[in-house]
């Protein structure tokens, strides 16, 4: 249950609202006169997709991808898709929006899956990035922040699905 956690916040509502603003006014910027597919990553990125799409000023569209990670018998993870996009992106400008970057596992799988797509373009945007921990052979265009490894919830990150409501970024501590 929620009330058992020890919430410590990390980042507040407003830092979250003036961050998605001002990256929504960058991309406004990169893609004028264009039209964006907004490639929204299920479940967690759905706030800070929904805030950011609506900040743009260019014209664009949202679909939805959802993937399941899991750790194999190697150290490696498999990631397995749930649901794939329902829009055509044959030619189109993507943006992979994320919650965040860890391992970089989901946003490796996703660009190379997308790409199969022949996209016109493919730009990565993430609420967070774990820089310690990624490991990407390629740059997440737009980090709402960095935070170091620790584990986050709130503005769509759950844990065990829940806590995704709250309208700030948390560290969770100990049980208490
Ligand atoms: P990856 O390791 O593939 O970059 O991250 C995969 C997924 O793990 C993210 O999309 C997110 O759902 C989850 N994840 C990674 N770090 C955290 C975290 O600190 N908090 C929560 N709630 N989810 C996380």
């Amino acid at each position: 249950m929620s009330e058992s956690h020890n919430l410590i916040e990390l980042i507040s509502k407003s830092e979250i609202s003036d961050r998605v603003e001002k990256i929504a006014s960058d991309i406004s910027a990169s893609f004028k006169n264009e039209t964006v597919i907004f490639v929204v990553v299920l479940n967690g990125a759905i706030f800070f997709a929904s805030d950011l799409a609506r900040a743009v000023s260019i014209d664009c569209k949202l679909d939805f991808i959802k993937v399941s990670s899991y750790i194999g018998t190697k150290s490696d993870g498999k990631v397995k898709l749930e649901k794939d996009l329902s829009l055509d992106v044959n030619g189109k400008n993507i943006i992979i929006i994320e919650d965040i970057v860890d391992t970089g596992l989901t946003v490796k799988y996703l660009k190379k899956h997308i790409s199969m797509k022949n996209p016109k373009s493919i730009r990565i945007a993430s609420l967070l990035l774990k820089p310690d921990k990624a490991k990407l052979p390629f740059n997440i265009d737009w980090v709402g922040f960095e935070i170091s490894t620790e584990f986050v919830v709130g503005y769509g990150l759950d844990y065990n699905q829940e806590l995704r409501n709250l309208n700030a970024i948390y560290k969770l501590g100990d049980v208490i």
